[in-house]
């Protein structure tokens, strides 16, 4: 898009006189909007707020308890990818990069099949990879598990932190004190379950468009939102149709159907959404490390240290009216996963400002 059309396109959305609420549920998306200060492009009326988009941060606290004690009591050796590292679980004490100073293995990997090959050449030890994220990061982890039968391997499990987006778009929409009018769909999760996979908004009275993320491409996401509000239409818009299908990838979503099924999941700050989780089915359970060892999950939401990291996600307060944004949490010293992720609103917002 030329210069002179990104102009044109932000006058438009700037030409929107009402206060509108648009989400966006993509960490990468709230990463964009700061990077290229989208915020400051747009008029205030035009309200862009971060929903739980981030898959790092959605995962409560008590998980990274049960994750840590696996790693230090159960002597299970943690594979997982780079940002859960540094979480705090329900005490600052907590994670896994202390685990690790403590003597646990803790190995970061860049694929679900690393961790394949780490249960192959530690099969004295049981190697639980940490599968995270919503429906682009699910089949990965459903490849491991097909990879490990393959291999009859008998020491590789998964915990899955994997997570279905409807459900909790629709959470969302159904809070009144929230009042979202638009949501910028994520384009990554849209490479998987496609265009049709969002049409459930239009149960709503919601205008949505799936949207990539380089400047272009969000402005041109936003534009096509104040379009349809203009005109009241609800129907999903693809603007991100080179990479996203209308039935998204049919390969992906039988993998995740033959491995996975949806159950009820907890999530930061919104408790327990019903049908939002993929987790193993039965057939699989020899791989589920929560048959090995349950999870207790009465230490939900136990955390008392002021973060507000579930306000956050829900897009409830922004980043900056916790009370320890800057005072007490930065990137350097975080004290909730919204500041230790890359792909987190607050990490965002004190990396690019209000922008
Ligand atoms: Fe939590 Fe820090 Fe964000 Fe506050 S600024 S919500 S303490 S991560």
């Amino acid at each position: 898009m030329d210069i002179q059309e990104l102009k044109r396109k932000i006058e438009f959305i700037n030409s929107y006189k009402e206060r509108v609420n648009i989400m966006e549920v993509c960490g990468t998306h709230t990463m964009a909007i700061g990077k290229h200060g989208i915020r400051g492009l747009l008029a205030s009326n035009i309200n862009l707020l971060s929903g739980p988009g981030c898959p790092v941060c959605v995962t409560p606290d008590h998980y990274i308890d049960y994750i840590y004690d696996l790693a230090v009591n159960k002597n299970c050796l943690i594979a997982t990818y780079g940002d859960m590292i540094r979480v705090p679980g329900t005490e600052r004490h907590i994670s896994l990069e202390k685990a690790k100073a403590l003597g646990a293995e803790v190995r970061m990997v860049y694929s679900s099949l690393d961790a394949v090959k780490l249960a192959k050449e530690n099969l004295e030890k049981r190697v639980v990879f940490l599968g995270i994220g919503f429906e682009t990061t699910t089949p990965p982890t459903a490849i491991a598990v097909m990879e490990a039968q393959k291999l009859g391997l008998d020491n590789f499990y998964i915990l899955s932190m994997h997570k279905k987006i409807e459900p909790v778009m629709r959470l969302l929409l159904e809070d009144e004190e929230l009042k979202i009018d638009a949501f910028l769909c994520p384009g990554h999760v849209a490479v998987i379950i496609g265009e049709d996979g969002f049409k459930f908004l239009e149960e709503y009275d919601c205008a949505a468009s799936i949207a990539g993320f380089e400047l272009d491409e969000v402005i041109n996401g936003l534009y096509s939102l104040i379009l349809d509000l203009k005109s009241n239409s609800t129907t999903i818009k693809n603007v991100y149709s080179a990479v996203v299908r209308k039935e998204g990838n049919k390969a992906a979503q039988s993998i995740i159907e033959k491995y996975f099924c949806a159950e009820d999941d907890y999530w930061r700050g919104l408790g327990l959404v019903k049908n939002s989780g993929f987790k193993l089915k039965k057939e699989y359970s020899k791989y589920n490390i929560e048959e090995v060892f349950p999870i207790d999950h009465s230490n939900l939401e136990k955390r008392k240290n002021g973060c507000q990291c579930g306000e956050v996600l829900k897009g409830k307060i922004a980043p900056d009216q916790c009370k320890l944004f800057g005072r007490g949490c930065s990137p350097e010293s975080p004290v909730g996963p919204c500041m230790v992720s890359g792909e987190g609103s607050c990490a965002a917002r004190y990396k690019f400002g209000n922008y």
